[in-house]
């Protein structure tokens, strides 16, 4: 669900036509829709509201400060997984004591400025991870003002990709349920640090509720047992990895992934934080993007544009889908993979980057398109501009925020000096 569609042959962002901002601001551009963000934020409060759940938003699928301070206003909590994402919510004001930071590589610096930030909960990932939490927490606070979650690694398969798997015993990911125990006979009873929660995260795009299922009832056994010997356990953090619908596989709503979840923690006495990232940003943005070229060579055709890898890398990293389509189309395509419209070509979409992983689309089936025409890229809201990169010197795109009829730049285009900036001088 979301708010880009096609009115009379054109695309628009909520009551805004996209042509309108590509003309302001030029391509390759990110474009947001504020009405889809609130709609998917509020949709996982609402489905998870019979737990009180505090919904924390993972600051890493999007991070732009104006988007933080959206979700923020609607009342979202963060999970962080760095000092960077922690700066980031501490420019915007956020409600520190509704964020929760992971993370299997802290550094002393980070842990500091997030003790002194006063964040709700630290989710420790190694033995090692909470002696030197524990230490720094007694040299920077009096006891007991430090709280910790265990992650634990509850040995399920997502069945996603793996790239994004991080639940499986392999995984390099927070510890696994038999060390838990140890783990808490050893640290569960620590003075500078109250270990009082389990956390888990088990990856990413997890488009059934099954292992969801699988990891919390394994998890509840095991807080079953440290209970019995006699630690309190306060908080059960499930992480994120709720999917988004991409136009291939039907993604559960958070209705769906509550509906199997919750009777599952009824009567648990434990309150329950959840971090999703992925279905909230997902379809909440577009990238628009200018045909440069178009190559026939033979067996394939190629529609090479400005945006490029370095604007959306999901597709090279993990063969991450975006549904392509012009943005001039009369009738609306339905964005779903398996589309067929009626006059259509089969293209791959390719960014002008030195690499032969640098495309957006392979053997996609798009009506004609020329040079000069804009192409709308869709669901690229999370990890996209998350993850870009100045590779090939090739300057970042600007970021816009359409909230109904109007629309600002909350990030602008990078220019050649951005590039250099922080380069000494020769
Ligand atoms: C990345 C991440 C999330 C968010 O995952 P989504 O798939 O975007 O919901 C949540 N928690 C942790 C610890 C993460 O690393």
């Amino acid at each position: 669900m979301d708010y880009f569609t096609y009115k009379h042959g054109r695309l628009f962002c909520e009551d805004v036509p996209v042509e309108q901002i590509t003309g302001e601001f030029g391509t390759p551009v990110y474009i947001y829709s504020a009405a889809t963000l609130r709609y998917h934020y509020n949709r996982i409060v609402e489905a998870f509201s019979e737990a009180d759940a505090m919904v924390c938003f993972s600051v890493k699928s999007l991070s732009n400060i104006h988007v933080l301070q959206l979700l923020a206003d609607e009342g979202a909590g963060f999970d962080i997984v760095s000092g960077g994402e922690l700066y980031r919510l501490q420019k915007i004001g956020a409600d520190m004591s509704r964020v929760v930071f992971a993370g299997v590589g802290k550094t002393d610096d980070e842990i500091k400025s997030a003790i002194s930030a006063g964040i709700a909960y630290f989710n420790v990932e190694s033995e090692q991870e909470f002696e030197n939490l524990s230490r720094l927490a007694k040299e920077l606070t009096s006891p007991g003002s430090v709280r910790a979650a265990l992650r634990v690694n509850p040995d399920v398969d997502p069945k996603t990709h793996k790239y994004i798997t991080t639940g499986k015993r392999e995984s390099k990911f927070g510890v696994d349920l038999e060390r838990a125990e140890k783990f808490f006979d050893t640290y569960g009873r620590n003075s500078n640090v109250i270990l009082d929660a389990i956390h888990l995260h088990i990856g990413s795009s997890i488009f059934s509720t099954e292992p969801y299922v699988q990891a919390i009832t394994k998890t509840l056994d095991l807080i079953e047992r440290l209970r019995a010997k006699g630690f309190e356990i306060n908080f059960l953090d499930i992480g994120g990895g709720f999917a988004a619908d991409y136009g291939q596989d039907v993604a559960p709503t958070a209705a769906d992934y509550a509906a199997a979840i919750l009777p599952l923690l009824r009567g648990k006495g434990l309150g329950l934080i959840l971090e999703p990232g992925r279905q909230i940003t997902a379809n909440a943005g577009i990238i628009a993007t200018k045909v440069l070229y178009v190559k026939d060579s033979g067996d394939k055709k190629f529609i090479i544009v400005d945006a490029a890898m370095t604007d959306l890398v999901r597709p090279a990293f993990y063969g991450g889908y975006h549904f392509i389509w012009p943005m001039v189309s009369d009738p609306a395509p339905q964005r779903r993979a398996d589309y067929v419209p009626p006059e259509a070509v089969k293209v791959d979409v390719v960014g002008g980057v030195c690499e032969s992983a640098d495309f957006l689309g392979v053997d996609r089936l798009i009506p004609p398109v020329r040079r000069g025409d804009l192409l709308a890229v869709f669901s690229t809201g999370a990890y996209g501009f998350a993850q870009t990169s100045q590779f090939n010197s090739r300057p970042r795109s600007p970021e816009v925020l359409v909230e109904g009829d109007s629309y600002r730049l909350i990030r602008r285009r990078e220019t050649y000096d951005d590039l250099i900036a922080p380069e000494l001088e020769v």
